[in-house]
């Protein structure tokens, strides 16, 4: 017998489908793991990018850092309302200072170096 029969033989009982579905699920495979190898690089780099960035030093109060005095007072103007509808719902309002008494956000990097300083001193 001539060796394409073989070939023949295999082809009319679907090995060659077999073989065909296996060569495409193992490329497909493949072409899935580079993607999750791609997109875990690029959280990994996101995440690395977020813990060399500082945080927004906002305080509790949603008022920049530099809103607040030495003692952490905030000086931030805002609206106290002083009359409500009767649905509680503030209609009047008048500017007032943010009674914060204490930043409590996130430090700066360079206040936090400054305050270790100033501690050994
Ligand atoms: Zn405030
Ligand atoms: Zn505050």
């Amino acid at each position: 017998m001539q060796w394409y029969w073989w070939l023949l033989i295999i082809f009319w009982t679907g090995g060659f489908g077999w073989v065909v579905d296996n060569v495409r699920t193992a490329l497909r495979n493949r072409h899935t793991r580079r993607l999750e190898l791609l997109e875990a690089g690029k959280q990994e780099r996101l995440a690395v990018e977020a813990a060399h960035r500082p945080p927004e030093p906002v305080c509790g109060c949603t008022h920049h850092l530099a809103k607040h005095d030495r003692q952490g007072k905030c000086h931030e103007l805002v609206e106290v309302p002083t009359a409500w509808d009767e649905q509680k719902k503030p209609v009047r309002f008048e500017s007032g200072q943010c009674n914060c008494q204490q930043y409590v956000g996130p430090q700066p990097l360079s206040q936090v170096y400054a305050d270790e300083l100033t501690d050994l001193a």
